[in-house]
C-alpha cells in the first residue's frame, strides 16, 4: 500500500498501488452504473453492471461481492484523484448535487457520460452515470485488458482521457500512440489512472461553491 503524502498535486513518478485496478474510472465495457457509498466511504451496493464489467475484464476484485464493504479509497491509488472524491463527497453531503460530465472510453469508441452524484434520504451517497455521447474510432490497444504490458507506466487522465506525454503535455491517445512511438510495439506500458491538472482545476471549481465542508478520506 502506498503512503500518501502531504502534497496536494503532484505530476511526479507517483507509485500506484497495482494491486486495484480503478473501476470508478477504467469501465470500458459499459456506459450505466451505479453505487452507493455509506456514511464511512464503504460501497454498500452495486448495480448489476458491475457483473458484466468484472466478468469482461477477468477482475475478480471487481465483482460486486468482492467489492462491497470495502472503503472507496482502496480503489482509487491517485492522490489527487481521491482528493477529488473527497471534495466531491463533501459537496454533496452538505446537500448540493453535483453533475460531473467526463470521458470513459472504449477500445473502439470514445465515451463521453455524465456523473450525477445524490445524497439519498438516509444521508449515503450514490453515484450514477449515464452516457451522454459516443463516437466509434480505430481499436486503441493502450485501453484494451488484453494487451501484453511492459512493466513501464503511462498517466492517464480519469476525466479526459488524454495520455501524459512528457512536460505539462496531455493529448488524446491516437496522438500519444504515434508521440511515444507505441504503433509498433506489441508490448504497452500499464497504464495509471491519474487526473490532468486542467481537469483537477476544472472539478475542483465545481465542486469547491458553497456549502462545501472539505473532509479529507
Ligand atoms: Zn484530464
Amino acid at each position: 500500500m502506498r503512503v500518501y503524502g502531504d502534497a496536494p498535486y503532484s505530476h511526479g513518478e507517483a507509485p500506484i498501488d497495482t494491486d486495484y485496478h480503478l473501476p470508478f474510472f477504467t469501465m470500458r465495457d459499459f456506459s450505466q452504473i451505479s453505487y452507493i457509498v455509506d456514511s464511512s466511504d464503504r460501497l454498500i451496493s452495486l448495480n448489476q453492471d458491475w457483473s458484466s464489467f468484472a466478468q469482461n475484464n477477468g477482475g475478480a476484485d471487481l465483482r460486486p461481492e468482492a467489492m462491497s464493504g470495502r472503503v472507496l479509497w482502496d480503489f482509487i491509488a491517485d492522490e489527487a484523484t481521491r482528493e477529488l472524491y473527497a471534495a466531491v463527497l463533501a459537496k454533496v453531503r452538505s446537500g448540493a448535487p453535483t453533475y460531473l460530465v467526463l470521458r470513459c472510453d472504449a477500445p473502439a469508441s470514445r465515451r463521453l457520460i455524465e456523473m450525477a452524484v445524490h445524497k439519498l434520504e438516509n444521508g449515503d451517497v450514490e453515484f450514477k452515470t449515464v452516457l451522454l455521447a459516443a463516437k466509434d474510432r480505430p481499436f486503441q490497444r493502450l485501453f484494451d485488458h488484453s494487451t501484453p504490458r511492459t512493466t513501464h507506466h503511462l498517466m492517464v487522465c480519469s476525466w479526459c482521457d488524454r495520455v501524459h506525454v512528457g512536460g505539462e503535455e496531455w493529448v488524446e491517445v491516437e496522438e500519444a500512440m504515434e508521440r511515444l512511438h507505441l504503433n509498433d510495439e506489441t508490448e504497452l506500458p500499464q497504464v495509471d489512472p491519474m487526473v490532468c491538472m486542467a481537469c483537477f482545476t476544472k472539478v475542483m471549481e465545481i465542486v469547491s461553491g458553497p456549502g462545501l465542508q472539505p473532509d479529507a478520506p
